[in-house]
């Protein structure tokens, strides 16, 4: 299956895209994840990226659409992936279709992932993420449970930044809720419930 996960920063797609990639083998193409790598390795992308990211804003699409296609081409996501955090706009879904087509796939299901604004604010501000693998848990978490890595709080998920992403999406990302209602692939869950009683929701929604 191809999988477009929508939803506000903090709604839950991370864990959800990696639950159902424990469970089913997909690829969870994150381009959060894939960014912050490249800031990390201090590649050409990642110095591009940096200051956008820090202010909470959009990355500009073409370098995040490169990104997303050479990704799309490798061998592991022929089996199915996991698109968490792209497209981010209509500019981004237009060019993801537009790769998909040519590369004679197409998405099963854009999964909307609905939380309000103020719990996105509550779970962004308390959340620590593990330097290493990515993880991310409540604060008051030090090391992974996954990894044993180091859990540090995102510059991005410190209060001044927060609404100026939560507005970013409103703005930008949630008119994607019509483009993929036009397209009849929207499937929606209500996120803002226990991470197992979601994912029991989602797993149905997906007929998995
Ligand atoms: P995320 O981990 O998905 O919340 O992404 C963190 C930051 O990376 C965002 O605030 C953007 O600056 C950047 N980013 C992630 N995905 C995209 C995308 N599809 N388009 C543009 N910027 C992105």
């Amino acid at each position: 299956m191809n999988i477009v996960l929508l939803g506000a920063p903090g709604a839950g797609k991370g864990t959800q895209g990696q639950k159902l990639v424990e469970d089913c083998g997909f690829a969870h193409i994150s381009t959060g994840d894939l960014l912050r790598a490249a800031v990390k390795a201090g590649s050409e992308l990642g110095v591009k990226a940096k200051s956008y990211m820090e202010s909470g804003q959009l990355v500009p699409d073409q370098l995040v659409i490169d990104m997303v296609k050479e990704r799309l081409d490798s061998d592991d996501a022929n089996k199915g992936f996991i698109l968490d955090g792209f497209p981010r706009n209509t500019a981004q879904a237009v060019a993801l279709d537009s790769e998909l087509a040519d590369m004679g796939r197409d998405l099963d299901a854009a999964l909307l992932v609905s939380v309000p604004d103020e719990a996105v604010v509550a779970r962004l501000s308390s959340r620590r993420t593990c330097k290493s693998c990515g993880y991310t848990a409540p604060a008051g978490t030090d090391t992974c449970p996954r990894c044993e890595g180091e859990m540090y709080q995102r510059d991005d998920d410190k209060a001044e930044t927060i609404q100026h992403r939560l507005d970013t999406y409103h703005t930008q990302t949630a008119p994607l809720i019509e483009y993929y209602k036009g397209h009849s692939i929207l499937k929606e869950v209500d996120g803002n419930r226990p991470v197992d009683e979601v994912y029991a929701d989602v797993k149905d929604l997906l007929n998995l």
